[in-house]
């Protein structure tokens, strides 16, 4: 049996290429056991999927990883994802991106670009992606801006930020004036993944993030007409949580570099889910039908306090990936809303990284879990 809100139309497609990356940031979501590009979806499936997702009525397509690039028939894949009539979006580190490549990316009808960027900072950058990128990352940028001169190419500028580069927002947004981006997008660190194993040293303190918003507040003012500004706030300070992914099955679908259709990237660690894939089901019967996107959808899933909430059709309950990681239970109410029974893991984490900070330096630890070669440490929080 599906749930009504199957018959929604998703609006956007991620297309997770591959898990190859030649980085190794220490908030990654990603894991590493996919990382051959044997186990990967082969070109041909993926035009296939990116017609099937036109067909569904999906508009956006995000090109992902990993590190895209890594994929040597990127070209023919947005080739096929603009044949499909997807708007297409590439999210990149931009390490191995030549002008000459870019240019063939264009060519093959790229419509809008995301580099990241780890800090303003090339030592602290180059500290939390366990890589020398930064010097080729802000000369890529400004490569980036000749296509948006000549060929309309749009320019998003990622920057994640956390307790050790937060302070440096005033610097991060004068980098993006001098590379003159469309939109700048700082985004909080996720705790998923590496980033849930380093979260000791990448929670920011609430001294940090009131500053950060009045920073931002004033950069937005600043900047307005020239460069858009957005800003995700860390779930772990706020009242409510976010409306995770949009809703779990509502508004967006991603594929895995093998093939395996996921309501959200972190899907995967919650036990006992089964993940349909692309090569032996279509797009629309896995959106509609897969046990996966149903598991969440709507609210019969839904303990108290969610379930006769009044936000419960805003945030949906918040992230299931999250709830499960910090309480063991994927049905439980997300720990990050003032209101979930379970909410006191939270407070605790919060009160102690604050007390220490306050009391050591910022800079407390300073010990780093990279994304490595080794399989991501035991998915549930201790
Ligand atoms: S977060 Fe860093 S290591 Fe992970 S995929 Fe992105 S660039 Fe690669
Ligand atoms: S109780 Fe549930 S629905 Fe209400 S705000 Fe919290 S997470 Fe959202």
């Amino acid at each position: 049996m599906t749930s009504d809100t199957s018959s929604q139309i998703p609006l956007s497609l991620i297309a997770e290429l591959t898990h190859r990356c030649p980085l190794h940031c220490v908030y990654c979501s990603n894991p590493v056991e996919m990382q051959k590009a044997s186990s990967e979806l082969p070109a041909a499936d993926w035009i296939r999927v990116f017609h099937e997702a036109a067909r569904l009525g999906i508009l956006h397509i995000h090109l992902t990883g990993g590190e895209p690039l890594a994929r040597a028939d990127l070209e023919e894949l947005i080739a096929g994802a603009h044949g499909a009539h997807l708007y297409t979006n590439l999210i990149t580190s931009g390490v191995g991106l030549s002008e000459k490549r870019l240019a063939a990316l264009v060519e093959a009808a790229l419509e809008h670009i995301q580099l990241s960027f780890q800090d303003s900072q090339q030592q602290s950058a180059e500290e939390i992606s366990g890589t020398r990128s930064h010097d080729h990352k802000i000369q890529l940028a400004r490569i980036i801006q000749k296509f948006q001169r000549l060929s309309r190419l749009a320019f998003t500028m990622n920057v994640v930020v956390h307790r050790r580069n937060i302070d440096r927002l005033d610097e991060i947004i004068a980098l993006a004036e001098k590379l003159v981006p469309d939109r700048l997008e700082i985004a909080n660190v996720q705790y998923y993944g590496w980033a849930l194993r380093n979260r000791e040293s990448l929670l920011p303190t609430s001294r940090q993030l009131e500053q950060a918003r009045a920073t931002i507040e004033s950069a937005k003012a600043r900047l307005l007409g020239r460069i858009r500004i957005d800003y995700v706030a860390p779930d772990y300070y706020a009242r409510y949580p976010k409306a995770c992914m949009g809703g779990w099955g509502r508004r967006l679908l991603l594929i895995d570099p093998s093939g395996n259709a996921l309501p959200c990237h972190a899907a995967v660690v919650i036990p006992g889910m089964k993940f349909d894939s692309v090569r032996e089901h279509s797009l629309e019967w896995i959106w509609r039908q897969s046990e996966a996107f149903e598991r969440y959808r709507g609210e019969e899933w839904m303990p108290e306090p969610c379930r006769s909430c009044e936000r419960r059709e805003l945030d949906f309950g918040g992230c299931r990936c999250q709830a499960f990681l910090l309480t063991g239970n994927p049905s439980a109410t997300d720990p990050v809303c003032s209101l979930a029974p379970d909410h006191h893991v939270i407070e605790e984490q919060l009160l102690r990284i604050n007390r220490i900070c306050e009391q050591v330096s910022d800079r407390f630890p300073e010990i780093w879990l990279y994304r490595t070669s080794s399989p991501l440490p035991s998915s549930r929080t201790p």
